[in-house]
């Protein structure tokens, strides 16, 4: 029986591993297929404290797992299918290689990228699709490609596939960005990048070998369309919590996330948190994410510490 498994490997689970490890409780860690949360698709952090220089998003979630590491916490490569709580008030968590029964559980599954929802879209994923400018820009070297989203997240895609496109669309359905004024300056400021305002991508358009050529734009005010040519599309349009596996245990909202306790990071099963990109809709920072998963560690401790007494 463990005392705590915490599900997810983003800033969020390695914080609650590092809490909970240095309090003597020797937590599991479950990854899932993929190590890393979202920090591991990212390139440089300016924002999160202690790093004036900024750190790439891949070294510091090494740096925070090897620092939960050091205090006792064991990662098993394991996905959770699904989520229970026994009779005596302890859970099963059922992976594809057995059921794991522990005393408490943290949440930490963060959130996945959301897609625009077109036919023969998720087909096209690693054709000329992706949500991911880090793990496929430098494939595509010297033609124009295309960021949609008006976020921080399609900003800061936008500016970094200027160092391989020829040309950045960035289309948004809307006149004016949701960015922070920083990263939609810069992006915006680029030579490279051209907005397209008031638009959605309506269709991709494949060549004979089934990759992305061009997508056929909508002018959402005029209705308009028009075909745009990009070898890739990068969709940059916000995220979708991975809370599917947590069955009735918890209460989801209206758009998947998992409802937190009025102070703190419970859930409305006694002994489970939820901390992180799969909690919170409103910050969704890699200090917040850290900051719940700290916070969901104490409680477990807390909880913990009244089962013994
Ligand atoms: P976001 O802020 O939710 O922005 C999503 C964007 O996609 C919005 O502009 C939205 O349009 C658009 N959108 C949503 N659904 C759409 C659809 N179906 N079709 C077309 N467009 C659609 O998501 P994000 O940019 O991923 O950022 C998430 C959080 O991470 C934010 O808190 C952000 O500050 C943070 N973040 C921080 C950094 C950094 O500081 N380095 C980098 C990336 C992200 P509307 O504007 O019209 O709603």
């Amino acid at each position: 029986m463990e005392n705590v498994v915490i599900i997810g490997t983003g800033c969020a689970g390695w914080t609650a591993a590092i809490y909970t490890g240095r309090a003597n409780l020797s937590p599991l860690v479950l990854s899932g297929t993929q190590l890393g949360g979202q920090l591991t698709t990212t390139t440089e952090v300016e924002n999160f404290p202690g790093f004036p220089e900024g750190v790439m998003g891949p070294e510091l979630m090494n740096r925070m797992q090897k620092q939960a590491e050091k205090f006792g916490a064991r990662v098993e490569y394991k996905k959770v299918n699904e989520l229970s709580k026994n009779d005596d008030g302890t859970f099963s968590l059922a992976t594809d290689d057995g059921v794991i029964q522990s005393k408490t559980v943290i949440i930490a599954t963060g959130a996945a990228p959301r897609y625009l929802g077109l036919e023969n879209e998720m087909s096209l994923v690693g054709h000329g699709v992706t949500s991911c400018a880090t793990c496929d820009g430098a494939f595509y070297r010297d033609v124009p490609v295309a960021v949609v989203g008006g976020g921080d997240s399609a900003c800061e895609e936008a500016t970094f596939l200027t160092r391989f496109a020829s040309k950045v669309y960035l289309i948004h359905r809307r006149d004016e960005l949701r960015a922070s004024k920083i990263m939609a300056g810069r992006a915006l400021a680029h030579e490279k990048i051209e907005p397209i305002w008031d638009s959605g991508v309506v269709e991709y358009l494949t060549d004979d070998e089934g990759e992305v050529r061009a997508v056929t734009l909508k002018n959402l005010k005029s209705e308009k369309t028009s075909e745009l040519e990009v070898k890739c599309v990068f969709v940059a349009i916000g995220h979708v919590p991975n809370s599917q596996f947590v069955g009735d245990l918890v209460d989801l909202d209206e758009n998947g996330y998992i409802v937190q306790s009025a102070h703190g990071t419970g859930t409305k099963t006694p002994g489970l948190y939820a901390a992180g990109d799969v909690a919170d809709h409103v910050y969704r920072q890699a200090i917040t994410a850290s900051g719940q998963g700290c916070a969901a560690a104490i409680e477990a401790e807390r909880y913990l510490a009244d089962l013994e007494d």
